[in-house]
């Protein structure tokens, strides 16, 4: 288990840009910002999205395209640091016209409209590594990284 402890930083509201790609719009806010750890949500409209579901025994992900307008009924995530860069993993529950749901890894997803919450935790140093156990690239501690802020 890891676990980093942090007091809570800089808060953002953010309204997202019309026609951007969700995830790097989120992405550069936490660059621009230098952001290195943060929680997130957002909610909003797609206009279409790209929806992942991890094969645990292939250790691939699965992407399934959502070709219609839906809303961002929950989309939950946090940032933390890929190859020192910032780096945003998010789900989300989509929904379309019918309140039918689609729901896992949120891959990318176009902007109709969305509100981000942007939670920073300036004192985690939280890195992703890759991880044998499930071909993942999973946190690992600062003490591991060799890395220092
Ligand atoms: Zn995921």
């Amino acid at each position: 288990m890891i676990i980093e402890e942090s007091s809570p930083g800089r808060c953002l509201l953010a309204r997202l840009d019309h026609g951007a790609e969700i995830i790097s719009q989120i992405t550069d806010i936490a660059r621009e910002r230098k952001i290195r750890a943060a929680a997130i949500s957002a909610i909003g409209a797609l206009s279409r999205a790209d929806l992942g579901f991890y094969d645990q025994a292939g250790r691939v992900y699965l992407v399934r395209a959502v070709e219609e307008p839906v809303e961002i009924a929950s989309c939950a995530g946090n940032i933390s640091l890929l190859d020192g860069q910032p780096f945003v993993h998010a789900h989300a529950v989509l929904a379309d016209r019918s309140g039918v749901t689609f729901a896992g890894h949120l891959v990318r997803g176009s902007i109709f409209a969305a509100e981000l919450f942007l939670q920073e935790l300036p004192q985690q140093d939280l890195h992703r590594t890759p991880d044998s156990q499930t071909g993942l690239k999973l946190w690992t501690g600062e003490q591991n990284s060799g890395e220092k802020r």
